[in-house]
């Protein structure tokens, strides 16, 4: 028994995004200043996308998404089940309904083949998750949602500074909108905090006025006469979800640290691949050619024979101070979903994938000590 603990995923914040905070906090504006607009700059130029819009969460930022491409009641759209709860929650507060896709058992993401045979006439849009940071097949989820007229948005909460086929995610070259979080777990960190990219000026539009209620202070688009200069009209309903100016310094400075935060995952990726190249128990991530893989979660694939053994494993990694986790419980698996009328063995991939993950601590502070600790634990009594 050890006293160390590693937990799967952790934020890595030093002096400057602290000298940063501070700054902000003896200012004049904590939230609303000049904070908000320079982190979505630097955020739409490090993707090579257009605009950036930041959320409270990358969950708000994924509701925004969906609503300023039209997703609405009686719309389906299709996703995921091997993600996170938000990704589909957030159709769902549209009233739109999820369509789940079953799964490719290396990747972990959405079988692209697949989409086209969930296509009815009430699909609006795909959302597609990079799962653990390895991009989907974007170009021919492109070509599916052209044949179709369908939107696309990228869930790319796992993926800031991945990159498909060269190109950044987020850039929004296959998609109409990419969503980022900033979950302490995830690349970079805000505390809470999320975003959306796009290159269409007006789903930016909508956008700002959903994170703000839905208020526009735009004379030429009143529907009444302006009483007077402070006039603003509120013409549909929407929502607070705004970021904090004290949240954008600190994403504005560890913006500034994302490439080598990148690098160290893919450092560690590469150190455990090598040392578990040959072992009986479980298979390692894949990286195909089209992927730049930024390793947000280290996803192991429990072999055949220790499937069963899952449970076991699971908890002695845990008490050997590996924090080990699950990424994810097919999300159509929730009580809520069942109480939908999702049904068990629906997507069947998902249900196995389920039944063999477990994620191993990555990221950028670990130390080599952490990941000889990882490396060396026995996997099973
Ligand atoms: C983290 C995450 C979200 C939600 O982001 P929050 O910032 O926690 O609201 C959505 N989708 C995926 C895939 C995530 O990993």
């Amino acid at each position: 028994m050890s006293s160390r603990f590693i937990p799967y995923g952790k934020q890595f914040i030093n002096n400057e995004d602290i000298k940063e905070v501070v700054n902000v906090l003896k200012s004049d504006f904590i939230t609303q200043g000049e904070k908000i607009s320079q982190f979505e700059k630097k955020l739409a130029e490090y993707c090579g996308a257009q605009y950036a819009v930041v959320f409270n969460s990358g969950t708000s930022a994924l509701h925004g998404a969906y609503f300023s491409l039209g997703l609405s009641e009686n719309d389906e759209f299709i996703t995921t089940p091997i993600t996170f709860v938000a990704t589909s929650n957030a159709g769902l507060y549209l009233g739109a309904k999820p369509v789940f896709l079953d799964i490719e058992s290396d990747t972990g993401n959405i079988d692209v083949k697949e989409i086209e045979e969930k296509i009815t006439e009430k699909t609006k849009l795909i959302s597609v998750v990079h799962y653990s940071g390895h991009p989907v097949d974007m170009e021919k989820v492109k070509q599916i949602a052209n044949k179709h007229g369908l939107k696309i948005v990228e869930d790319a909460c796992h993926a800031l500074g991945a990159k498909y086929k060269g190109e950044k995610i987020g850039s929004c070259k296959y998609s109409n909108a990419t969503v980022f979080s900033f979950h302490p777990v995830k690349h970079i960190t805000t505390g809470e905090g999320g975003a959306v990219l796009t290159n269409d000026k007006e789903i930016y539009e909508k956008l700002l006025m959903f994170r703000n209620h839905r208020i526009t202070k735009n004379s030429n688009k009143f529907l009444n006469k302006p009483d007077g200069d402070w006039y603003y009209e509120m013409q549909f309903l929407g929502y607070n979800y705004r970021m904090t100016d004290i949240q954008a310094s600190l994403g504005i400075s560890q913006l500034k640290k994302l490439d080598s935060f990148v690098k160290r995952r893919r450092e560690i990726a590469k150190i455990y691949n090598e040392a578990f190249k040959d072992n009986p128990y479980f298979d390692t991530p894949v990286e195909k050619d089209y992927a730049f893989h930024s390793y947000h979660l280290y996803p192991i694939r429990l072999k055949d024979e220790y499937k069963e053994k899952k449970k076991e494993i699971f908890e002695y990694l845990r008490k050997g101070g590996i924090g080990v986790q699950v990424h994810y419980i097919p999300v159509y698996r929730q009580p809520f979903y069942q109480k939908l009328g999702y049904k068990k063995g629906l997507c069947p991939n998902a249900e196995d994938f389920y039944e063999r993950e477990i994620s191993l601590p990555i990221y950028p502070a670990m130390s080599d000590e952490d990941i000889d600790f990882v490396i060396n634990l026995q996997f099973l009594n």
